[in-house]
Protein backbone atom coordinates (compact mmCIF):
# COMPACT_ATOMS: atom_id res chain seq x y z
CA UNK A 1 0.00 0.00 0.00
CA UNK A 2 1.04 3.27 -0.86
CA UNK A 3 1.95 5.65 2.04
CA UNK A 4 -0.88 7.59 1.02
CA UNK A 5 -3.00 5.47 0.81
CA UNK A 6 -1.80 3.99 4.07
CA UNK A 7 -2.64 7.59 5.43
CA UNK A 8 -6.07 7.82 4.32
CA UNK A 9 -7.30 4.77 5.31
CA UNK A 10 -6.09 5.21 9.17
CA UNK A 11 -8.56 8.42 8.48
CA UNK A 12 -11.23 5.78 7.37
CA UNK A 13 -11.14 7.40 3.56
CA UNK A 14 -10.74 5.53 0.58
CA UNK A 15 -8.81 7.24 -2.08
CA UNK A 16 -11.39 7.28 -4.91
CA UNK A 17 -13.52 8.84 -2.27
CA UNK A 18 -11.13 11.19 -1.54
CA UNK A 19 -10.15 12.34 -5.52
CA UNK A 20 -14.64 11.85 -6.05
CA UNK A 21 -14.15 9.13 -8.48
CA UNK A 22 -17.97 8.60 -8.61
CA UNK A 23 -18.42 9.59 -12.71
CA UNK A 24 -17.59 5.67 -13.97
CA UNK A 25 -17.98 3.08 -11.36
CA UNK A 26 -16.30 0.74 -13.92
CA UNK A 27 -13.25 2.89 -13.28
CA UNK A 28 -12.72 3.30 -9.20
CA UNK A 29 -10.43 0.76 -9.46
CA UNK A 30 -8.61 0.40 -6.21
CA UNK A 31 -4.84 -0.03 -8.12
CA UNK A 32 -3.89 2.54 -5.33
CA UNK A 33 -5.74 1.69 -2.53
CA UNK A 34 -6.10 -1.42 -0.45
CA UNK A 35 -8.69 -3.66 -1.05
CA UNK A 36 -10.69 -6.85 1.37
CA UNK A 37 -8.06 -9.02 1.08
CA UNK A 38 -5.45 -5.99 2.39
CA UNK A 39 -6.85 -7.01 5.55
CA UNK A 40 -5.24 -5.16 8.95
CA UNK A 41 -5.26 -8.82 10.06
CA UNK A 42 -2.21 -11.74 9.86
CA UNK A 43 -3.02 -14.78 8.45
CA UNK A 44 -3.44 -17.02 11.86
CA UNK A 45 -5.91 -13.41 13.04
CA UNK A 46 -7.92 -13.81 10.12
CA UNK A 47 -9.27 -16.64 11.05
CA UNK A 48 -11.14 -14.98 14.25
CA UNK A 49 -11.43 -11.44 13.02
CA UNK A 50 -15.01 -9.86 12.59
CA UNK A 51 -15.53 -9.16 9.13
CA UNK A 52 -12.40 -11.33 7.35
CA UNK A 53 -13.75 -14.55 8.57
CA UNK A 54 -16.05 -16.63 6.97
CA UNK A 55 -19.17 -17.65 9.33
CA UNK A 56 -19.69 -20.89 10.62
CA UNK A 57 -23.44 -20.57 10.95
CA UNK A 58 -23.19 -20.68 6.97
CA UNK A 59 -23.00 -24.53 7.30
CA UNK A 60 -20.55 -24.37 4.47
CA UNK A 61 -18.98 -27.68 3.09
CA UNK A 62 -15.48 -26.38 2.38
CA UNK A 63 -14.19 -29.50 1.10
CA UNK A 64 -13.62 -29.42 -2.62
CA UNK A 65 -16.35 -26.66 -3.06
CA UNK A 66 -15.93 -23.15 -3.73
CA UNK A 67 -18.41 -20.00 -2.97
CA UNK A 68 -17.09 -17.74 -5.69
CA UNK A 69 -17.94 -13.91 -4.80
CA UNK A 70 -17.78 -10.71 -6.84
CA UNK A 71 -17.49 -7.25 -4.81
CA UNK A 72 -17.56 -4.20 -5.83
CA UNK A 73 -19.88 -3.91 -9.14
CA UNK A 74 -22.21 -3.70 -10.62
CA UNK A 75 -19.93 -2.60 -13.26
CA UNK A 76 -20.93 -1.73 -16.78
CA UNK A 77 -17.71 -2.97 -18.20
CA UNK A 78 -17.22 -6.42 -16.92
CA UNK A 79 -20.33 -7.65 -14.32
CA UNK A 80 -22.31 -9.09 -17.67
CA UNK A 81 -18.80 -10.67 -19.32
CA UNK A 82 -18.36 -12.59 -15.90
CA UNK A 83 -21.94 -13.75 -15.60
CA UNK A 84 -21.71 -15.44 -19.11
CA UNK A 85 -18.82 -17.22 -18.08
CA UNK A 86 -20.65 -18.39 -14.51
CA UNK A 87 -23.09 -19.36 -16.83
CA UNK A 88 -20.87 -21.59 -19.00
CA UNK A 89 -19.19 -23.29 -15.47
CA UNK A 90 -23.03 -23.76 -14.28
CA UNK A 91 -21.44 -21.70 -11.08
CA UNK A 92 -23.57 -19.99 -8.79
CA UNK A 93 -22.21 -16.90 -7.49
CA UNK A 94 -22.38 -13.61 -4.96
CA UNK A 95 -22.11 -10.43 -5.68
CA UNK A 96 -21.57 -7.93 -2.90
CA UNK A 97 -22.67 -5.03 -4.44
CA UNK A 98 -21.14 -1.38 -3.62
CA UNK A 99 -24.59 1.10 -3.50
CA UNK A 100 -22.82 4.20 -4.72
CA UNK A 101 -22.27 2.08 -8.12
CA UNK A 102 -25.71 0.93 -8.25
CA UNK A 103 -27.58 4.32 -10.09
CA UNK A 104 -27.84 3.44 -13.75
CA UNK A 105 -26.79 -0.85 -13.15
CA UNK A 106 -30.41 -2.07 -11.66
CA UNK A 107 -30.71 -4.10 -14.40
CA UNK A 108 -27.95 -5.67 -14.24
CA UNK A 109 -28.77 -6.46 -10.94
CA UNK A 110 -32.09 -7.72 -11.91
CA UNK A 111 -30.05 -10.11 -14.62
CA UNK A 112 -28.02 -11.22 -11.67
CA UNK A 113 -30.65 -12.35 -9.33
CA UNK A 114 -32.84 -13.85 -12.56
CA UNK A 115 -29.32 -15.57 -13.27
CA UNK A 116 -29.79 -17.52 -9.84
CA UNK A 117 -26.98 -15.37 -8.56
CA UNK A 118 -27.10 -13.97 -4.92
CA UNK A 119 -27.45 -9.81 -5.14
CA UNK A 120 -25.97 -8.99 -1.66
CA UNK A 121 -24.73 -5.99 0.64
CA UNK A 122 -21.09 -5.11 0.52
CA UNK A 123 -22.42 -1.24 2.33
CA UNK A 124 -23.28 2.00 0.63
CA UNK A 125 -20.05 3.68 0.35
CA UNK A 126 -16.55 1.41 -0.14
CA UNK A 127 -15.02 2.79 3.11
CA UNK A 128 -13.79 1.86 6.70
CA UNK A 129 -17.90 3.08 8.02
CA UNK A 130 -17.25 4.88 11.47
CA UNK A 131 -19.45 3.56 14.22
CA UNK A 132 -21.74 6.74 13.40
CA UNK A 133 -22.03 5.66 9.90
CA UNK A 134 -22.06 2.33 9.63
CA UNK A 135 -26.18 1.37 10.26
CA UNK A 136 -27.03 4.24 7.92
CA UNK A 137 -24.47 2.70 5.51
CA UNK A 138 -26.10 -0.55 6.01
CA UNK A 139 -29.44 -0.15 5.74
CA UNK A 140 -29.49 2.44 2.84
CA UNK A 141 -27.31 -0.36 1.03
CA UNK A 142 -30.10 -2.72 2.21
CA UNK A 143 -33.45 -0.99 0.82
CA UNK A 144 -31.82 -0.14 -2.33
CA UNK A 145 -31.00 -3.19 -3.01
CA UNK A 146 -34.07 -4.43 -2.78
CA UNK A 147 -35.90 -1.42 -4.21
CA UNK A 148 -34.09 -2.37 -7.40
CA UNK A 149 -34.54 -5.93 -7.39
CA UNK A 150 -38.52 -5.33 -6.66
CA UNK A 151 -37.59 -8.41 -4.18
CA UNK A 152 -35.89 -9.03 -1.06
CA UNK A 153 -32.36 -9.83 -1.80
CA UNK A 154 -30.33 -12.74 0.34
CA UNK A 155 -29.74 -11.27 3.72
CA UNK A 156 -25.67 -11.73 2.86
CA UNK A 157 -23.60 -9.36 4.07
CA UNK A 158 -19.31 -8.40 3.63
CA UNK A 159 -17.26 -4.78 4.84
CA UNK A 160 -15.66 -3.55 2.72
CA UNK A 161 -11.88 -4.09 3.68
CA UNK A 162 -13.51 -6.86 5.73
CA UNK A 163 -13.34 -3.88 8.50
CA UNK A 164 -15.77 -5.68 10.93
CA UNK A 165 -15.55 -5.04 14.61
CA UNK A 166 -18.17 -7.01 17.79
CA UNK A 167 -20.28 -3.25 17.41
CA UNK A 168 -20.64 -3.61 13.81
CA UNK A 169 -21.51 -7.19 14.01
CA UNK A 170 -24.11 -6.55 16.21
CA UNK A 171 -26.06 -3.50 14.04
CA UNK A 172 -25.59 -6.49 10.83
CA UNK A 173 -27.93 -8.97 12.68
CA UNK A 174 -29.94 -6.39 14.40
CA UNK A 175 -30.80 -4.86 10.98
CA UNK A 176 -31.44 -8.56 9.58
CA UNK A 177 -28.27 -10.23 8.43
CA UNK A 178 -28.41 -13.69 11.15
CA UNK A 179 -24.82 -14.43 9.98
CA UNK A 180 -22.78 -10.63 10.42
CA UNK A 181 -19.97 -9.99 7.55
CA UNK A 182 -19.37 -13.07 5.31
CA UNK A 183 -14.95 -12.65 4.85
CA UNK A 184 -13.18 -15.23 3.12
CA UNK A 185 -11.21 -17.95 2.87
CA UNK A 186 -9.09 -17.84 -1.14
CA UNK A 187 -8.19 -14.20 -1.49
CA UNK A 188 -7.62 -13.66 -5.50
CA UNK A 189 -5.98 -10.32 -4.90
CA UNK A 190 -7.18 -9.80 -8.36
CA UNK A 191 -6.71 -5.92 -7.61
CA UNK A 192 -2.75 -6.29 -7.48
CA UNK A 193 -2.59 -7.60 -10.80
CA UNK A 194 -3.85 -4.70 -13.17
CA UNK A 195 -1.23 -3.08 -15.67
CA UNK A 196 -0.70 -0.28 -13.23
CA UNK A 197 -1.61 -2.38 -9.64
CA UNK A 198 0.98 -1.83 -7.24
CA UNK A 199 0.80 -4.27 -4.47
CA UNK A 200 3.54 -6.30 -2.99
CA UNK A 201 1.03 -9.05 -1.51
CA UNK A 202 1.41 -11.48 -4.09
CA UNK A 203 4.80 -13.45 -3.92
CA UNK A 204 7.50 -12.69 -6.85
CA UNK A 205 6.46 -16.27 -7.96
CA UNK A 206 2.86 -15.48 -9.00
CA UNK A 207 3.74 -11.41 -9.93
CA UNK A 208 2.78 -12.09 -13.46
CA UNK A 209 0.93 -14.87 -13.10
CA UNK A 210 -2.92 -14.48 -11.92
CA UNK A 211 -4.34 -17.98 -12.88
CA UNK A 212 -1.64 -19.48 -11.35
CA UNK A 213 -2.06 -17.36 -8.05
CA UNK A 214 -5.45 -18.17 -7.80
CA UNK A 215 -5.20 -22.21 -8.64
CA UNK A 216 -2.33 -21.96 -6.09
CA UNK A 217 -4.52 -20.80 -3.11
CA UNK A 218 -7.39 -22.95 -4.07
CA UNK A 219 -5.19 -25.93 -3.80
CA UNK A 220 -3.89 -24.50 -0.50
CA UNK A 221 -7.71 -24.53 0.89
CA UNK A 222 -9.42 -27.04 -0.90
CA UNK A 223 -12.08 -24.83 -0.65
CA UNK A 224 -14.11 -21.96 0.66
CA UNK A 225 -15.55 -18.72 -0.01
CA UNK A 226 -13.23 -17.32 -3.17
CA UNK A 227 -12.98 -13.47 -3.22
CA UNK A 228 -12.91 -11.85 -6.40
CA UNK A 229 -13.99 -8.01 -7.58
CA UNK A 230 -16.04 -7.83 -10.90
CA UNK A 231 -14.97 -4.56 -11.86
CA UNK A 232 -11.38 -5.88 -12.58
CA UNK A 233 -10.94 -6.25 -16.14
CA UNK A 234 -8.07 -9.22 -15.02
CA UNK A 235 -11.10 -11.13 -13.65
CA UNK A 236 -13.26 -11.15 -16.48
CA UNK A 237 -10.82 -11.92 -18.49
CA UNK A 238 -9.20 -14.75 -16.80
CA UNK A 239 -12.26 -16.75 -15.04
CA UNK A 240 -13.63 -18.84 -17.77
CA UNK A 241 -9.67 -20.42 -17.47
CA UNK A 242 -9.78 -20.31 -13.45
CA UNK A 243 -13.22 -22.31 -13.91
CA UNK A 244 -11.69 -24.37 -15.94
CA UNK A 245 -8.59 -25.24 -14.43
CA UNK A 246 -10.78 -25.80 -10.79
CA UNK A 247 -13.02 -28.22 -12.86
CA UNK A 248 -10.43 -30.17 -13.67
CA UNK A 249 -8.45 -30.70 -10.29
CA UNK A 250 -12.16 -31.95 -9.42
CA UNK A 251 -13.58 -28.62 -7.47
CA UNK A 252 -17.61 -27.88 -7.32
CA UNK A 253 -18.44 -24.47 -7.38
CA UNK A 254 -21.75 -24.33 -4.65
CA UNK A 255 -24.11 -21.43 -3.46
CA UNK A 256 -24.10 -19.51 -0.40
CA UNK A 257 -27.15 -20.08 1.72
CA UNK A 258 -30.12 -17.73 0.47
CA UNK A 259 -30.57 -16.00 4.17
CA UNK A 260 -33.45 -14.27 5.30
CA UNK A 261 -35.74 -15.11 2.67
CA UNK A 262 -39.28 -16.55 2.65
ZN1 LIG B 1 -14.90 -4.14 -1.65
Amino acid sequence: MRPTARLLRALGLSLSVVLGCTADPTDFVHQDDAEEGDSQYGVSEAAAAPGVRVPTSLGLTRNGTFYLTFDDGPSARYTRRIMEVLATHHAPATFFVTGANIAGNEAILREENTAGHHVANHQWSHVVATSTQFTGFLTRERDTLDRALGVPHPRLFRYPYGAGNTAKEAVVRANGYPDGGIGWDVDTLDWCFGPDAYCDKVPTAYRRDYVGWVVSEARRTGGGVMLFHDIQGVTAINLDTILTRLEGLGYHFGALPSRGLP
